[in-house]
């Protein structure tokens, strides 16, 4: 299956570590803190780990890979921009280091959404310091 198209809807202003964040999927890897103390990963990005309490970090590239861990489908138009990709959903992805995120999977219907399906990250680059993660079903 190729790629579905992503076109990101508007960009995102961030500051502080979730610019950092934004940076490195702009510069194409998927980057999360990972606790040099304890070695778990957490996202979003914050000072303190949540699991230890300690304040070393290194950001560590992840693997990209995760499975579908909840989703809703939007129905309403709530936010112009997305007004288009009506009926959309918004997903929970678990990656395999653990933390989740909400984003976005592509390339199949909402009502075909499996919890566990397998996906693999993609990343859309919108500008010298931003990019958005988005996912595919594995195949
Ligand atoms: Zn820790």
């Amino acid at each position: 299956m190729n790629d579905p198209v992503f076109a990101p809807r508007f960009t995102p202003s961030p500051d502080g570590l979730v610019a950092d964040f934004y940076r490195h999927l702009a510069e194409g890897t998927l980057r999360l803190q990972r606790c040099d103390a304890c070695g778990t990963w957490r996202h979003p990005p914050r000072i303190l780990c949540g699991h230890c309490g300690g304040d070393g970090w290194q950001w560590m590239a992840a693997s990209g890979r995760g499975t579908v861990y909840t989703w809703t489908v939007t129905h309403q138009m709530l936010f112009p921009p997305f007004a288009e990709d009506l009926p959309y959903a918004v997903v929970v992805v678990e990656l395999e280091e653990g933390p989740r995120l909400v984003t976005a999977v592509r390339g199949i219907e909402p009502s075909a959404l499996r919890l566990g399906l397998p996906v693999d990250l993609r990343i859309a680059r919108v500008s010298e310091t931003v990019g958005l993660h988005w996912f595919v079903p594995r195949t």
